[in-house]
């Protein structure tokens, strides 16, 4: 986003007023630049007002503690090349009090999902990566595409030496470039979803489990994000859009603790875009531009792309506009629900599909229902799922095996291929929608079937063993 867009050049009135050497509203120098509704700053006392807005974000939080192992998110992009810089910053012996966590850095290479090629992907990752390593912090690189190889079982140490290993050279980088079998697979996801917004919403879901997945590998308790509040803003609308209206909370809020071990923290979240890209002006921070989806896509290609577009624009006319939606946002709270079975296998976020027979969901899923297999109209009332009518449906791909051991009755149905119900009823509202254009389920990423599986299973034994359990209800006082 140009910071042109949101400030003092787009009318001529409020140009009048920076042509006027206006004064620092804080020690009376000459004016650099005017952020917020109409504060002018020096650059000294931005650099403070600046510096004091993160460090007052984390202090706040109280959520890092001392000595604690952070994972920073780098996309090479303005607002994270900009928390980078704050990070170093805070870190050094020049910080008036310093910050005192462990940060790691990583980038995650999307270039896939545009079809770059293997030549042009090299080089956005050594770019990124020659910023990265100037820190001195550990740098990691990933491809959007192993999150296709995740293991459902990757939340214990097993961690991978080759492909997570903190990457120092260039050649170490050509290795990312050898998961041709998984990008065939994430070209094959990302071709059977029909609209570009259902495609944005899969790869943040699949940024997020990779940024998780190397978190939990590599002993980091939190993942750092650089989004600044003018990204939110557009987050939440979206969001709102595409029917996340219960995750509105988590997703722009500044800690983001729907993974049970590791918190997401938004640092800048109170920043805006101006403010970002004064702050990398006037420092020389470099970062890089790497095309999304998105980019030079007309403004209607996407849900996100076109509020983007809406925000921006309302933006520019309208200073205050991210900070007020940004200030209504916070008035929401999603609540967390403790057990990993109640949360979406895509987005992890709380599941809000358990909701009463007389609501719009219901109402949905019934007309669905309705008009999917209007033939067998007897079954619709029936919660399992439809029978093919061809009376092999039930034990089909099912292989009786010798038992594995581990009690759950996983190995019994460890081959059947699980139908569109089944994922669906491990998946939320939107992640629902987002599946709505899949033609075959299973060609979502392995760890997450692996995921709905299990889940079914448990489901499956609990209702099998269900008249033996003690009702909690029942006991004598
Ligand atoms: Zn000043
Ligand atoms: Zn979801």
């Amino acid at each position: 986003m140009c910071s042109v867009q949101e400030g003092e050049d787009v009318s001529p009135a409020r140009k009048e007023k920076i042509v006027e050497e206006r004064t620092c509203m804080k020690c009376e120098k000459k004016a650099v630049l005017v952020t917020r509704v109409n504060d002018a700053f020096c650059k000294e006392c931005f650099m403070v007002y600046v510096t004091h807005k993160f460090r007052a974000a984390i202090g706040k939080s109280k959520l890092i503690r001392d000595g604690e192992s952070v994972l920073v998110g780098v996309s090479g992009g303005q607002a994270s090349s900009c928390l980078l810089h704050l990070i170093q910053e805070g870190l050094s012996g020049r910080a008036h009090k310093k910050l005192r966590f462990k940060p790691g850095l990583v980038f995650i290479d999307e270039g896939a999902t545009i079809g770059m090629s293997a030549e042009e992907r090299l080089a956005n990752c050594t770019q990124v990566l020659e910023i990265m390593e100037k820190t001195g912090f550990p740098c990691y690189l990933k491809a959007l595409e192993q999150a296709m190889e995740l293991e459902k079982e990757a939340f214990t140490n097993t961690a991978d030496q080759t492909d997570t290993a903190s990457v120092t050279s260039v050649e170490n980088l050509t290795k990312l470039h050898r998961y041709d079998k998984a990008e065939e697979e994430l070209l094959a996801l990302m071709d059977s979803l029909k609209s570009v917004s259902a495609k944005e919403d899969l790869i943040k879901s699949l940024r997020q489990k990779i940024l998780i997945d190397l978190a939990l590998k590599k002993g980091y308790s939190k993942v750092m994000l650089g989004d600044c509040s003018t990204r939110l803003a557009v987050q939440l609308l979206t969001d709102i859009a595409q029917g996340r209206g219960a995750h509105v909370a988590m997703d722009t809020a500044f800690a983001d603790n729907r993974c049970n071990d590791i918190t997401i923290v938004r640092p800048i979240r109170d920043f805006s875009s101006k403010e970002v890209a004064m702050f990398n002006i006037l420092n020389n921070v470099p970062s890089v531009f790497i095309p999304r989806i998105t980019t030079k896509a007309a403004d209607s290609v996407s849900i996100e792309h076109l509020t983007e577009r809406f925000v921006t624009g309302l933006q520019a006319e309208y200073p205050s506009t991210t900070s007020n939606i940004m200030r209504t946002g916070e008035k929401l709270h999603t609540e967390k629900k403790s057990s990993s079975e109640n949360q979406c296998a895509i987005c992890q976020a709380p599941l809000d599909t358990d909701v009463p027979p007389s609501s719009a969901l219901s109402a949905v899923r019934f007309s669905e229902t309705v008009s999917r297999c209007s033939s067998v109209t007897l079954s619709i009332f029936s919660t399992d799922t439809a029978c093919c009518g061809g009376g092999t449906c039930q034990s089909e791909g099912q292989k009786e095996s010798e038992c594995c051991g581990q009690g759950d009755g996983s190995c019994q149905s460890k081959e059947s291929k699980l139908t569109r119900d089944e994922v669906e009823s491990a998946l939320c509202y939107a992640c629902r929608l987002l599946i709505k254009d899949l033609g075959d389920v299973s060609k979502l990423p392995k760890h997450i079937l692996d995921d709905i599986s299990q889940r079914q299973r448990r489901t499956k034994m609990k209702s099998e063993i269900e008249d033996f359990l003690l009702d909690p209800s029942n006991t004598p006082d």
